[in-house]
């Protein structure tokens, strides 16, 4: 088809490409400066027990924002940072942010970090976060990792000795986003999570879809067995909420539940924590509808 267009075309053809070329330079650059120039940030949402509604926990989810670009979402941002090895630099800080900020939370709540499957698969990776743990104080166990499916898809000893190895340290591991990608009911009898958790994809369609609810059901019903926490991940609904409820999974996350906020705006939270050290979700929402969000 390139042929026919004639070699004018051809000529905008290729300046198209340099353009793009050159806006993917720009946008690896900015990612390169964005962590020295303070346009990175951890938000924070809420994980909570379907029984009891108590926050079990928060997951940490980064925020980039750029002076131009403005907002850019992590789908964007994590695939590049991965690409050109940025991803290290950016997970330790990660990491490091998150552990330092749950320090400061009652001990009950945990945090959840995400790994990316290039960090998995560093050498460093133990050691770091070893390091990151000791440095900030936080009690392993309550410090969640998920990874998400791909990183069984190299299903050799190393990825097994790396999982073992963290939960030696007294580290969670939550199997992130499941069901989608390669994922089998047998990974989970051959790797040692401790949460799964059931992809939004199912959850969208769980009130509207026997096919969905039946894959919500069975997992739930799988993690019970195995002894593993199973938590359903973009509760938008009521309907949904009481959905998943009903099949016994455990914990919920979502818009329901709360919007990611930043670490601030968790602060005067911890002021109405309950004497046996639990934040009620009822506070959650009340305080988050007080200060005009989510
Ligand atoms: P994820 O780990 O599965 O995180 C959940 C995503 O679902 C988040 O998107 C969250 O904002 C969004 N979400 C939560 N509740 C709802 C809901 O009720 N409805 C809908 N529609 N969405 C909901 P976000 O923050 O844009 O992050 C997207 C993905 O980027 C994450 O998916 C995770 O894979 C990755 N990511 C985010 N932060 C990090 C990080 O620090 N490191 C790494 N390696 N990846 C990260
Ligand atoms: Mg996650
Ligand atoms: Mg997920
Ligand atoms: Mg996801």
């Amino acid at each position: 088809e390139a042929k026919s267009l004639g070699s004018g075309n051809a000529c905008v053809f290729q300046s198209q490409m340099q353009t793009r070329l050159t806006e993917k330079k720009s946008f690896e650059a900015d990612l390169k400066q964005a962590l020295r120039n303070g346009e990175l940030e951890l938000f924070y949402q809420p994980q909570v027990n379907t029984i009891t509604r108590d926050i079990c926990g928060y997951e940490a989810l980064l925020r980039w924002f750029h002076p131009i670009r403005g907002q850019v979402p992590p789908s964007e941002f994590i695939p590049v940072a991965e690409n050109i090895g940025l991803i290290h630099e950016l997970g330790e800080w990660v990491l490091r942010t998150a552990c330092l900020e749950a320090t400061r939370w009652p001990r009950s709540l945990k945090v959840a970090v995400n790994l990316s499957p290039v960090q998995f698969r560093s050498r460093n990776l133990i050691q770091s976060v070893v390091t990151i743990l000791t440095q900030s104080g936080l009690d392993p166990n309550r410090l969640e990792l998920e990874i998400t499916e791909s990183v069984l898809l190299d299903k050799n000893e190393q990825t097994l000795d790396t999982l073992k190895k963290l939960k030696a340290v007294g580290i969670q591991i939550a199997m992130d986003d499941f069901g989608t990608g390669y994922s089998s009911l047998g990974s989970l009898r051959s790797f040692p999570f401790d949460k799964i958790k059931i992809d939004r994809s199912f959850i969208r369609d769980v009130t509207t879809r026997a096919d969905a609810f039946a894959i919500v059901e069975l997992v739930t019903g799988v993690g019970r067995s195995l002894g593993m926490t199973t938590i359903a991940e973009g509760i938008e609904t009521e309907e949904q909420f009481a959905c998943v409820k009903e099949v016994g999974c455990e914990q919920v996350q979502g818009y329901l539940m709360g919007m990611p906020v930043p670490a601030a705006r968790l602060e005067h939270l911890r002021q109405e924590v309950d004497s046996d050290g639990l934040i009620e979700y009822e506070r959650l929402v009340d305080a988050q509808a007080a200060s005009g969000s989510g």
